[in-house]
């Protein structure tokens, strides 16, 4: 039996990382692309990555939208990505939350990142080798789980940057402005 050659993946968070942050975004209308971002994904999908979007959405444990409205969010900026002559791959987002209030979604899950359980998804549906990959992200929790899931990690600076820094107990790969500074590092 041929083996079939494990792929490289780029995972990516979304609030902060592709579009603007904006507390629990849960409009189209809200998506903002961030400066670069659109850039830095093209150069990424350029040398073979996959695009795969691990995104935390406790705000649905917590009542603030709804699955099928995170749905429409998804497919606006898809959209827009499409639009860039970006193809994200697939996309996992973690509905839980253990102090929520819908009570489907009110458990310890094994997705919500540090967690790596959508990692491990995308690993097994599409073959990626997640040592060969990166997880890039603005959170302590990105960062986390990046290395949890034996990634490269890279920490999009912001305001927070600073604090998120000192209280890691992981180390980050790389520290970068935006996307495309990312997708540098690894595109040449
Ligand atoms: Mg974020
Ligand atoms: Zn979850």
């Amino acid at each position: 039996m041929k083996k079939e050659k494990k792929k490289k993946a780029v995972f990516l968070d979304r609030d902060g990382t592709i579009v603007a942050h904006k507390p629990f975004l849960s409009s189209p209308d809200e998506l903002e692309l961030l400066t670069n971002a659109a850039e830095g994904l093209r150069l990424f999908k350029k040398y073979g990555y996959m695009a795969i979007l691990v995104t935390n959405q406790s705000g649905i444990a917590r009542g603030f939208f709804n699955e099928g409205q995170l749905a429409l969010v998804h497919k606006k900026l898809l959209n827009i990505l499409e639009g860039e002559g970006i193809t994200i791959d697939d996309v996992y987002y973690c509905p839980h939350h253990i102090e929520g209030v819908i009570e489907k979604y009110k458990i310890v899950c094994e997705c919500r990142k540090p967690k790596t359980g959508m990692f491990q998804s995308a690993a097994r549906r599409h073959s990626i080798d997640l040592s060969q990959s990166i997880m890039i992200g603005d959170s302590e929790a990105d960062m986390m789980a990046g290395k949890n899931a034996g990634c490269k990690s890279i920490l999009i600076k912001n305001t927070h940057s600073d604090e998120i820094l000192r209280n890691l107990v992981v180390n980050v790969d790389y520290i970068v402005n935006d996307l495309l500074e990312a997708a540098r590092l690894f595109t040449y």
